[in-house]
């Protein structure tokens, strides 16, 4: 009974690679009905899009085998709600910093991401962090490999920066951005899939109803 405006959205899962089971957990038990997307036919049925963690450099080579580079391009600058996480933060940007130099962007986020740009030390790393908008405290965020924001358009709202407590105030790692909103477009530098934690996908569920 789902339809584009109905109770239960109907948000789709770019299932080319990474974290897909995991987004379609999640979004099932945030009131959404959950749809793998591999074929533009199925990017058209969907009133949302998650782009999973994974490799962004592999994702955007899929994209384009896959033949779901262009439509996801126009979807995407046609206003379709996007969350992405991770490896999805780093192909919404409009820019990407060390990433591969035939890497492709997705746009629909008017920010400059640094990929793996927490370091050797800490590839992976997790920390409670405080979200804006979200009721209930902070959230507990896992990185892997994760890009920053290293550069936000006027237009992008930051949702959540992350603090390096090895790091001195001014530091290189010091309060990067990890989280960001562009109109009904989501992106985290962590995973909120792989926690317990449900609040990041009811926030973009209820902006895909909205939209
Ligand atoms: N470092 C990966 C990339 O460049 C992202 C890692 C992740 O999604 N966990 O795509």
């Amino acid at each position: 009974m789902a339809t584009a405006t109905g109770a239960r959205p109907a948000v789709g899962v770019l299932a080319l690679q990474g974290a897909v089971r995991e987004h379609v957990a999640m979004l099932e038990s945030a009131g959404a009905r959950a749809v793998p997307v591999r074929r533009p036919s199925e990017l058209s049925h969907v009133d949302g899009l998650v782009l999973p963690g994974g490799e962004s450099t592999t994702m955007s080579r899929l994209l384009e085998t896959f033949e779901l580079l262009e439509p996801l391009r126009e979807r995407i600058a046609g206003g379709l709600p996007a969350f992405g996480s991770c490896a999805g933060m780093i192909l919404l940007a409009r820019q990407v910093l060390d990433g591969r130099p035939d890497q492709q962007q997705l746009g629909g986020l008017d920010v400059v991401v640094r990929r793996n740009a927490f370091g050797r030390q800490v590839d992976s790393f997790e920390a409670d962090l405080p979200f804006a908008g979200l009721p209930g405290g902070p959230l507990h965020a896992v990185f892997i490999r994760a890009p920053w924001v290293e550069k936000a358009g006027d237009g992008v709202e930051v949702l959540a920066t992350v603090p390096d407590p090895d790091d001195p105030p001014d530091g290189p790692r010091a309060d990067r951005i990890v989280a960001v909103r562009q109109g009904a477009v989501v992106a985290t530098a962590f995973h909120p899939e792989i926690t317990r934690d449900e609040r990041v996908h009811r926030l973009f569920v209820e902006l895909v109803r909205k939209a």
